[in-house]
């Protein structure tokens, strides 16, 4: 009998599968000349050149104690960032994604202020999750430390395999083997297009190795594909997680991040495996949004989240500080929701305490009933749609709520149009340069086109303006 229930539990558990969570954390750009008795139109740091007589010149406002959105992260909002992800969610966690550009090159950090600003961090994820593993990725801007000295201040994390892989290359494999899934680590510095950092500072060298520009750079492809093909075969499902996304920034499209050949290669991986990989994690632009990719046939097949920063600030645009809990299948890596939380930034500078609130969850927000390709398919169709709030509520959260009066200078706010709705319609379904701008005239097209009523499913597109009016 009590077998029998045993079997019975065991068969549930296999068809309902248990529910499991993990933080994703990404781009939080530390910077310790933060000073609260800097100023706000020189990073606010407390320069010489700032100060006045030994006082803050009076047409510059001091920076708040939780961050400012033109400058990098203050330790006091990454020590709020930790507590509060104890304090929502800090038990039964699965694992930490730390996705990367934890450190900052504009703070002009020494390499051993570097390597001592990663210990810092890593102390202090350590504390606050004691019972979990904590997964990072390197970011282009956690370079200048070299890939042992990081990997010592990560052993704790990593097993001893992913740890020497780690030390070779800055990739590693995570194997959950009382699972079905297994996770992979990218080092995406190796597939950089040199001409497209975000911030224009091109790091020179990967963790103290100079940039490679063969075809395999560190062997990374033949790596990863070796991975999934042995991942198919043991009937496994895999996340694959990184820092530098494939695809174009949605907020200034035309370029990828990554060099073209490594973005086509990389389509071209997740279509070929799309089959077992259940989810993409990537941060760097700072931004929430998400990916469809296609088959050459144009059917989804695959997508990805780009979670946003905790720095509020980006050369993109700025943003709340936000942070992202995920909600799975533990036995096939399936993810059910999301619950994105931030800090409003001005509220908590001037309050001087960081309340970290929900911000939205995924399905909920968007009206959708599961995570899929498809779902996010129709999802980014519905941004082209008249009588649907999709954008504007994808818009809100593409800037983490960012108050009116700040989005208004960077943003659709400012000039608000059909155009950049298209924008992100075209960068969050075209992860390939040529057919983004091909997206793009289209929308040139339907728009003439409309007059003519030829047909399109842009021709909805000069309606958004309205719509979104509507909405504020
Ligand atoms: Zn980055
Ligand atoms: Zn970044």
């Amino acid at each position: 009998m009590i077998r029998d229930c045993l079997v019975l539990l065991c068969w549930l558990c296999t068809v309902n599968g248990k529910i499991g969570y993990f933080w994703h954390i990404t781009d939080i750009h530390y910077d310790p000349r933060y000073s609260t008795h800097g100023n706000t139109g020189s990073m606010c740091w407390n320069t010489r050149s700032n100060i006045d007589s030994g006082r803050i010149r009076s047409d510059q406002r001091p920076p708040g104690m939780f961050g400012e959105y033109n400058c990098h992260s203050p330790w006091a909002l990454i020590e709020s960032a930790a507590q509060a992800m104890r304090a929502k969610h800090g038990e039964g966690i699965e694992f930490v994604l730390w996705t990367g550009d934890a450190l900052s090159h504009t703070a002009g950090m020494s390499e051993e202020l570097r390597i001592q600003s990663l210990k810092n961090l890593t102390d202090l994820l350590s504390h606050t999750f004691t019972g979990q593993f904590i997964f990072p990725a390197l970011g282009h801007e956690d370079t200048g430390v070299n890939f042992t000295q990081i990997a010592h201040l990560w052993r704790h994390w990593l097993p001893n395999e992913a740890l020497v892989t780690f030390k070779k290359t800055g990739f590693y494999t995570i194997e959950q083997r009382s699972e079905n899934y297994h996770i992979i680590f990218l080092n995406t510095n190796l597939w950089l297009s040199t001409s497209s950092i975000i911030d224009n500072r091109v790091p020179q060298r990967n963790g103290g190795q100079v940039i490679d520009h063969s075809a395999d750079p560190s062997g990374q492809w033949t790596w990863l594909e070796n991975n999934l093909r042995k991942a198919r075969i043991k009937a496994e499902t895999v996340y694959i997680v990184g820092h530098t996304p494939p695809g174009v920034y949605e907020r200034e499209g035309g370029a990828s991040a990554l060099h073209e050949k490594h973005n086509k290669r990389y389509i071209r991986l997740v279509r070929q495996y799309s089959d077992i990989i259940r989810g993409q994690f990537f941060g760097h632009w700072h931004s929430d949004t998400f990916r469809v990719i296609y088959s050459d046939t144009g059917v989804p097949v695959s997508w990805m989240m780009m979670a946003p920063s905790l720095t509020p600030s980006s050369p993109g645009g700025p943003n709340n500080p936000g942070l992202r809990l995920y909600k799975f299948e533990t036995n096939t890596g399936q993810v059910l929701d999301y619950k994105q939380f931030y800090l409003n930034l001005p509220d908590a500078n001037s309050a001087g305490k960081a309340n970290w609130i929900t911000e939205y969850s995924m399905l909920a927000h968007y009206d959708l009933k599961e995570i899929t390709a498809l779902s996010l398919h129709d999802l980014a169709d519905r941004f082209t749609q008249s009588s649907d709030s999709a954008f504007v509520r994808y818009y809100a959260a593409n800037t983490v709520s960012l108050p009116r009066e700040v989005e208004e200078i960077w943003g659709c706010g400012g000039a608000l149009n059909g155009a950049c709705a298209l924008r992100h319609y075209c960068a969050v379904t075209r992860l390939n340069p040529d057919s983004y701008r091909d997206c793009l005239s289209s929308y040139a097209d339907a728009l003439a086109s409309v007059g003519s009523q030829r047909v399109s499913p842009l021709h909805y597109v000069p309606y958004l303006l309205t719509t979104w009016l509507a909405c504020r």
